[in-house]
């Protein structure tokens, strides 16, 4: 049977336009999709948006519009990423859907009792984060993201005992049962975890909430705290309010090797890696079975956010550098695990790098001699001298642990290595002295095929229009267990030059 995974990506609030820091997230899971969709599974990726927060209210408020038509509109601007970076996502939940509303509060229910309780609470609460706070945790008592003062809330709120599960979750860590990657994000969740973990608010007043959320099973005069049913969007969108198929084949997946990946941020770490694995916990669902949690893009050093107003909108990306360069940049230049910044500069120089110069030139360069010295047809299948099937292992295992900038890397290396082959052997001395030269240019057209699958996940369009040069029809590609042996390219394939693939900038 084809290996089932379900793959998320957070979902942003959509109390404004998309930024680059949500286009990195929505770039990562894909190529990481795309990869497993390679390898033959059958992958099911979900985005969505976050339309319940108090953020949003207040947004609308601002812009005189009701909210309703408000977050509609902006939601439309994070599902039309889909199309402007190449995003291959299933679904779209927003959690004003009615799916989403009906399973949220099918998901308090399943709660165990005892973990949900009502208690007066006063605390100190920043809307930007749609958090509370303790006093140490603030920066000269401001909210360390958002540099505002959060007010000073105090109501009867639900709350979840999220106490009781400190043990468990520590050890689900610890013992690598929930791995969480890079190892520094698992780190800081291990030491949150060890200053004691409290019990949460999962409610707020009608009041507070402006009547807008989901409202608590059996409390007309509560709703319920935004991360709360946030979080349950990874099962609503499967149909888990009817128990439906989606929900069995992706979450449940009884009786397979589960495989259930969360992608997140690391502002959302501690919801991800603590708070909605208490929640499953106590409503005995299965668990995710990996967390993968990138960092920022910065510019100037400086976190994007819509509050400090220095934000880099992805469609402008795309618009001034094109989609695939744009994929390229996020997976391949940018640390995949840590901050990285975001500058013309370095992209332009990345770039003209790497896909100009680098796997552009090549292509051209290979397609051209096998046209020049053999009539455009692949000559007899030559041994592998550049060690593929290495390849191929450390792409796997860098894709496994969402190093995309290494795998990126390493696709680059190999390219590289093509490049020094051909400087070196010097075919167009060899074939003006009379000297045989079909296996050098077999090596190097098979080559160049390795090289555009490997990048199908990260630059889709442009190592299709390679295979395209080669002959090779990419939606038509068998498993990459298959794809990936060395002699895919048969004596007699015709290959064919086409327009240059990457433009100078
Ligand atoms: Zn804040």
């Amino acid at each position: 049977m084809q290996k089932k995974r379900f793959v998320t990506t957070t979902i942003p609030y959509v109390n404004a336009q998309p930024h680059i820091g949500h286009a990195l997230e929505f770039v990562q899971a894909d190529a990481y999709v795309r990869y497993f969709r390679l390898l033959g599974e059958d992958v099911r990726f979900l985005a969505g948006s976050d339309e319940n927060s108090l953020k949003n209210v207040q947004a609308a408020e601002k812009a005189g519009e009701d909210v309703g038509t408000f977050v509609a509109r902006h939601a439309k601007a994070f599902s039309d990423l889909q199309a402007v970076l190449n995003v291959s996502f299933d679904d779209f939940i927003r959690t004003t859907e009615e799916r989403h509303t009906k399973g949220a509060q099918k998901f308090w229910q399943a709660c165990k009792k005892e973990d949900i309780y009502k208690k007066p609470y006063s605390g100190l609460y920043c809307v930007g984060c749609e958090m509370f706070y303790s006093e140490d945790e603030l920066v000269d008592g401001k909210c360390p993201d958002h540099k505002v003062e959060p007010q000073l809330v105090e109501e009867e709120n639900y709350f979840f005992r999220l106490s009781a599960y400190q043990d468990q979750i520590k050890e689900l860590i610890v013992s690598g049962t929930l791995p969480i990657t890079p190892e520094r994000r698992k780190n800081e969740m291990l030491a949150f975890i060890d200053r004691g973990l409290e019990d949460f608010s999962i409610s707020r007043s009608h009041e507070r909430a402006h009547g807008w959320g989901v409202p608590v099973p059996g409390d007309e005069e509560q709703i319920m705290y935004v991360w709360f049913d946030a979080l349950s969007n990874y099962i609503t969108a499967l149909g888990y309010a009817e128990d439906g198929a989606l929900y069995k084949d992706y979450w449940l997946q009884v009786g397979q090797d589960r495989a259930v990946v969360h992608m997140l941020g690391k502002g959302v770490a501690r919801f991800h890696v603590i708070y909605w694995i208490g929640m499953l916990l106590s409503a005995g669902i299965p668990l995710p079975t990996e967390e993968f949690i990138h960092g920022y893009i910065t510019s100037e050093g400086e976190k994007m956010s819509k509050t400090l107003g220095n934000v880099v909108a992805p469609k402008d990306a795309v618009e001034t550098y094109g989609q695939d360069p744009t994929r390229f940049f996020f997976l391949g230049a940018l640390s995949a695990y840590g901050d990285s910044d975001f500058s013309d500069e370095r992209f332009k120089e990345y770039y003209t790098a790497h896909l100009v110069n680098g796997v552009g030139n090549l292509t051209s360069r290979i397609v051209t001699m096998l046209e020049k010295y053999a009539d455009g047809k692949v000559p007899a299948v030559a041994e592998d001298t550049l060690g593929i099937t290495g390849m191929w292992k450390t792409l796997d295992a860098h894709m496994r642990v969402f190093a995309f900038d290494k795998y990126v890397e390493t696709v680059l290396s190999f390219a590289a290595k093509c490049d020094t082959l051909i400087s070196e052997q010097k075919p167009w001395e060899k074939a003006k002295n009379g000297e045989d030269i079909s296996a050098l240019l077999y090596t190097l057209i098979e080559s160049l095929r390795h090289i555009a699958i490997a990048l199908l996940p990260i630059i889709p369009v442009a190592a299709e229009r390679i295979l395209a040069q080669l002959g090779i029809d990419a939606a038509a590609l068998d498993s990459l267990e298959k794809e990936s042996a060395w002699g895919g390219m048969k004596e007699g394939d015709t290959v064919a030059k086409s327009d240059i693939l990457f433009a100078r900038l």
